[in-house]
């Protein structure tokens, strides 16, 4: 349980759901980890919950430097931080789209930037740990109705993650990306609890996946987990699908 040993890592979104997931799971391995997240209320030890908003640069910066500060400095960054948003290009508004994106891939960037400093420090101390993992989804890849603005901000998500990879490649910084399928967080729960029958919608969901269930948030946590630690050291610009079959299967109809 111990692969994590001695390294540091950053949890975007860390309060909640597949953050929360990744965080615990880090810190069960070994590692020291930082939570940034709107709400850290529900954060507790051995995890250290930092108030922070990524869509504003400035809480950012001084999250990340806290965090860096609190741990010693920083090997690890996982952009998990990200909202939903529902409908076809008719139905959100440019308001709507400009802060979603600002959440799902500004968030990302600005978190990346004031992390990088760090992760290089760590590359060139102690090589084949600098990692950043970011949160995409099988949206990205996959045309989901109802999914316009989201999908878009996970399509930018993966583009940023293959760009990010080639550019920080030389410096030994890995960046991958996990593509979940529905998985089973707080704001799964909140999308059922919207529908008239939550316990209805739950089974049509579950009856939708090939493996007959959702994913969990450990499941994810555990993609998660596997690209941000040196056993895939020589791993960098990929998605790694967490979707229960959802995108890779053509299965026949019972
Ligand atoms: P969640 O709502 O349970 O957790 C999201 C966390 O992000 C919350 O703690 C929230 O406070 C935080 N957050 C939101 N906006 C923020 C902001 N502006 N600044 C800082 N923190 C902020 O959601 P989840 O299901 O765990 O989703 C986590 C990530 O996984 C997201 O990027 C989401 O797009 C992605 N994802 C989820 C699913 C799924 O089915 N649950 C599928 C594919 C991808």
């Amino acid at each position: 349980m111990s692969d994590f040993a001695g390294l540091r890592a950053l949890v975007t979104g860390g309060a909640s759901g597949i953050g929360r997931a990744t965080a615990d799971l880090l810190a069960a391995r070994g590692a020291q980890v930082a939570v940034l997240d709107l709400d850290p209320s529900a954060v507790e030890k051995p995890l250290i919950g930092l108030r922070a908003d990524v869509t504003d640069d400035a809480s950012v910066r001084t999250a990340v430097q806290d965090a860096a500060e609190a741990l010693g400095g920083l090997d690890i960054l996982v952009n998990n931080a990200g909202i939903g948003a529902q409908g076809t290009v008719e139905d959100n508004d440019d308001a709507e789209w400009r802060h979603v994106f600002d959440v799902n891939v500004l968030g990302m960037v600005r978190t990346a930037r004031a992390c990088l400093p760090y992760l290089r420090r760590t590359a060139t101390a102690r090589p084949g740990t600098a990692a950043i993992v970011n949160t995409c989804s099988i949206a990205a890849t996959a045309g989901l109705p109802q999914r316009a603005l989201y999908s878009a901000t996970k399509g930018a998500v993966y583009s940023l993650t293959l760009a990010m990879a080639a550019d920080h490649v030389r410096e030994g910084i890995r960046v991958n990306c996990v593509n979940p399928g529905t998985a089973d967080t707080p704001w799964i729960g909140r999308l059922l609890d919207a529908a008239g029958d939550p316990a209805a919608e739950r089974a049509a969901l579950e009856a939708r996946q090939p493996t007959g269930r959702l994913v969990s948030a450990a499941e994810v946590a555990g993609a998660i987990a596997y690209l941000a630690s040196p056993l895939s050291g020589a791993t960098t610009g990929t998605a790694l699908a967490v979707d229960g079959g959802m995108q890779g299967l053509r299965l026949r109809p019972a």
